[in-house]
């Protein structure tokens, strides 16, 4: 595995509003830009070649740390017109990648959202989630927080293709069980579903039946974006790891996302499992929109 270089830097903002529709909340935080799991179809590589860095390898090797984070995510959701809706911590990166072991900036934020009452959502790869457990159960019980876990396949060369550096599938399941046991709505999102490589209705079963014995309360579904700066990177992985897919994809992915009919089929394959697994696409209970000055009353 190549090194990668830290760079440590002070934000000047952090909360950003998303334009992606569908999606259960509508601002985003990100503790840290690049992400070191290096998964193959990452559509966060865009956004890295956005901001100036290269994207492809230099998403994996330049991981930018908002060492302020926590300060900046307290002084705007303390802003008076802040309307303390949910935020995705992460989304553009993993909040639990290596970096966070020794930063700890996702931790930080987490303790600012529990002093302030403001509702979060995450979602990871990474077992180190578990290690703010207890603040979880904390935010938890203040119907503050829910982690989602990705998961793409169970069949190792598969996911090792995927997401070479996350967890092993199983050990994700397993942290979502401890999640669960501790009281924390913990789901699974099927990340990234890709045509003939982990797009399987039996597979994707099977994935959610384990998902629910491991205590799964919600499921969503997530095809990717290749987008100018991640499918340079997915295309030639693609080339040399599948190359039998190769034309396949090349078809399908002649803009950045996948034909609507295939999307549509895939979204609606998700949809049956949650109805047959009983599932919602996010906890019944996710924080809606209120005041920061409501929310602090509960305190
Ligand atoms: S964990 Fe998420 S942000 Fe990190 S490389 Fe994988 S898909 Fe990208």
């Amino acid at each position: 595995m190549p090194s990668v270089f830290y760079e440590e830097v002070r934000c000047k903002r952090l909360l950003l509003r998303l334009t992606v529709p569908h999606l259960p909340f509508r601002w985003a935080a990100n503790p840290y830009r690049g992400c070191r799991h290096p998964c193959s179809y990452c559509y966060a590589r865009g956004s890295h070649q956005y901001r100036g860095h290269q994207g492809g390898q230099e998403m994996e090797q330049r991981v930018v740390i908002k060492v302020n984070a926590a300060a900046v995510l307290r002084a705007e959701v303390s802003q008076p017109d802040w309307g303390g809706e949910l935020i995705a911590l992460g989304g553009a990166c993993d909040p639990y990648q290596p970096a966070e072991l020794k930063y700890r900036v996702t931790q930080g934020m987490l303790a600012v959202a529990l002093e302030l009452g403001q509702p979060c959502w995450l979602s990871t790869r990474a077992t180190l989630v578990l290690r703010d457990l207890d603040l979880l159960a904390a935010l938890a019980r203040r119907g503050l927080a829910q982690v989602s876990l990705r998961l793409s396949s169970l069949r190792e060369p598969v996911w090792r293709h995927v997401e070479p550096e996350a967890a092993p599938p199983m050990k994700r399941l397993a942290a979502l069980e401890r999640l669960a046991q501790a009281g924390v709505p913990a789901g699974v999102l099927l990340a990234p579903i890709l045509p003939d490589l982990t797009d399987d209705p039996a597979a994707l079963e099977e994935l959610v039946r384990l998902a629910v014995e491991h205590g799964a309360s919600f499921l969503g579904g997530n095809l990717p974006a290749l987008r100018p700066g991640s499918r340079e990177w997915a295309l030639p992985l693609l080339r040399e790891q599948c190359p039998h897919l190769v034309r396949q994809y090349a078809r399908q992915y002649r803009g950045p996302f996948d034909p609507a009919a295939y999307g549509a089929g895939v979204l609606a394959l998700v949809g049956e499992l949650r109805c047959k697994y009983g599932l919602p696409e996010s906890p019944v209970s996710a924080p809606a929109p209120r005041r920061m000055g409501q929310l602090r009353l509960g305190l």
